[in-house]
């Protein structure tokens, strides 16, 4: 049995009626950015996540980025985020001439809060909490310390549509929720796509501006902005998986279950969600010392994994100008080295599952 380690088709073919249909009805609207699609979507994102406002955006890169622009971070300002993240976090950051300060990731692959003060300085203008592969950071106390410095908090939710921290979804705790709908993702397009979730009135204006050349009024530009604009095909299509995210979401929750329940390798370390929280299960990632023997022996069984990441932010070539070494942040490093994300995707079968966990549980 051959199985890859994401199977978009099947997340299209069992809502294929509902997209067509939706396709069609956009393409023959005559009406294709910023229309009637994008501000329903974004009023039912919002109604979704709990928070007042969404303003729709091209990617999640987009959302990030804009949101540091728009609290007013740039040069000479600090941003703490996990040195463990996918690299499109850090750019959010130094896109706008901000320097990332990484803290090391705890067990549950967020941010390690107690790691946080000691990294607080006078130039620290922000937190990023990354929700990694579905799992949502401790927020309450993430909250508390932002609120006893003085300092913003912005989500970085690509990766956790509908993921719960205490009864609150991930998106509403910090002043901006920022979301991907890369086709990947939990809630995906079928092409780029973002948004960020907002309760200040004045920052989702904010954000209706800096998406559009930075107009409120066609022709007359208030700032430098940018073309981040979420098109109505893919609001339109977001639109028709967000009313199936319920049953997305509890599919890919039950098929964690099932690994979680049958897996039973010594070599493997399974995930663990904090207590309190309902992950989404983006990725199911397992950690391994002899990760790369792992990764060999499923390949030649035909099963499909990936690394999310195998270079850590601070030691990619990118990142070379901020000076950073190896041995500078161990516990992030030793998770690169450790970490795999074995198959996880929405349609995936009973026999595939147990294909997986067999296999699984014969590496010796
Ligand atoms: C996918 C992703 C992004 C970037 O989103 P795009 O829509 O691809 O720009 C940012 N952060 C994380 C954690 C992601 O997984």
């Amino acid at each position: 049995m051959k199985i890859m380690q994401n199977r978009m088709d099947r997340g299209f073919y069992k809502y294929q009626q509902e997209f067509e249909q939706k396709a069609l009805e956009v393409l023959r609207s005559g009406w294709y950015v910023l229309g009637k699609e994008v501000s329903a979507f974004e009023e039912e994102f919002a109604a979704f996540t709990g928070a007042k406002y969404c303003v729709g955006l091209a990617s999640g890169l987009d959302a990030l980025w804009l949101a540091f622009r728009v609290l007013g971070i740039g040069e000479g300002d600090e941003v703490l985020v996990q040195g463990n993240t996918y690299i499109a976090s850090v750019m959010g950051i130094t896109i706008n001439g901000a320097t990332p300060v990484f803290i090391e990731p705890d067990e549950h692959f967020g941010m390690d809060v107690s790691r946080i003060e000691e990294k607080i300085t006078e130039r620290t203008r922000a937190v990023l909490a990354v929700h990694l592969y579905g799992m949502p950071c401790r927020m309450d106390r993430i909250q508390a310390l932002c609120k006893k410095h003085h300092l913003y908090l912005v989500e970085d939710c690509a990766q956790s549509h509908g993921a719960y921290y205490k009864g609150q979804m991930t998106g509403t705790f910090g002043d901006v929720g920022c979301f991907s709908f890369y086709p990947s993702k939990n809630l995906g397009a079928f092409g780029d796509g973002g948004a960020v979730t907002v309760k200040d009135e004045a920052l989702a204006r904010a954000f209706k501006m800096y998406r559009n050349y930075g107009s409120e009024k066609r022709y007359y530009n208030k700032v430098v902005g940018a073309n981040s604009r979420l098109d109505e095909l893919q609001a339109g299509l977001l639109r028709v998986r967000l009313k199936h995210i319920q049953e997305i979401t509890e599919e890919r929750q039950a098929i964690a279950a099932y690994y979680t329940e049958h897996l039973s390798s010594p070599h493997l370390t399974l995930p663990k969600p904090p207590e309190g929280t309902s992950c989404v299960w983006h990725q199911y990632v397992v950690r391994c010392e002899e990760r790369d023997r792992l990764v060999q022996y499923l390949s030649e069984k035909e099963i499909g994994t990936i690394i999310h990441y195998p270079v850590p932010p601070h030691l990619s070539e990118a990142y070379g100008y901020l000076g950073y070494k190896k041995g500078d942040f161990p516990v992030t490093e030793h998770m690169a080295d450790t970490v795999l994300s074995l198959p996880v995707y929405n349609g995936m079968t009973k026999e595939e599952q147990d294909y997986v966990t067999d296999t699984l549980n014969r590496f010796r």
